[in-house]
């Protein structure tokens, strides 16, 4: 059973290194921007609500947020440990979390952080754009989402720091050793992946 945040700036590689920690960890990859992603295009109430707030790189209110984050967790797939990729992202949404956890008589095992610089992350974003075409990955949005980031959510590291539950990755280099040096950190904190606890 492991329960995993991952935290850092757009850009930063989370949901690529969240899509191999799910496999490695044998736990659902659960991102708020893709649920939201795929609300707005569905077109559902929650989609409608979401994208304007998405487009302009701002965060969707954490009434919407923290409701939609709860019902995911209580699903089957979602009781024996998770990767949360994007929430919380801020403080509200982490009380949120720890009421939702400690009802439970849960509590994340580690929270990781992938440190990038925004220069890097920009120019990522840049070409994931041209990519994947998401709207708000244009240059003015990305800067804004940024900004978003430092001011709301990066004060969450210390929180987490704080809990000495915070492993910090240089999120910079190849895919291959951004995902070991998650491994390997997590390991050090006694975090095995689904396959070495099951031998
Ligand atoms: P992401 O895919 O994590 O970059 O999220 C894309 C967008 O979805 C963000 O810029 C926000 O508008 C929205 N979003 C995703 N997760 C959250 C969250 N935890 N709280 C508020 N808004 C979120």
């Amino acid at each position: 059973m492991t329960r995993l945040l991952l935290i850092g700036p757009p850009g930063a590689g989370k949901g690529t290194q969240a899509a191999r920690l799910a496999e490695i960890y044998g736990i659902p990859a659960i991102s708020t921007g893709d649920i939201f992603r795929s609300n707005v295009k569905n077109g559902t109430e929650l989609g409608t609500k979401a994208k304007a707030f998405m487009d302009a790189g701002d965060n969707v209110p954490d009434s919407l947020t923290n409701a939609l984050i709860r019902d995911r967790l209580e699903e089957d797939d979602a009781q024996d440990g998770f990767l949360l990729d994007g929430y919380p992202r801020t403080t509200d949404q982490v009380r949120e979390l720890d009421s939702f956890l400690a009802s439970h008589g849960a509590a994340l095992d580690a929270v990781v952080e992938l440190e990038a610089d925004p220069e890097v992350v920009i120019s990522r974003l840049r070409k994931r754009a041209l990519e994947q075409g998401r709207s708000d990955d244009t240059e003015a949005v990305v800067r804004h989402r940024l900004e978003v980031y430092s001011e709301q959510t990066a004060p969450l590291i210390n929180v987490y720091a704080s809990r000495d539950v915070l492993v910090t990755i240089d999120a910079l280099g190849e895919i291959d050793a951004v995902t070991a040096r998650i491994t390997e950190a997590l390991v050090e904190r006694g975090i095995s992946s689904a396959d070495v606890t099951s031998r």
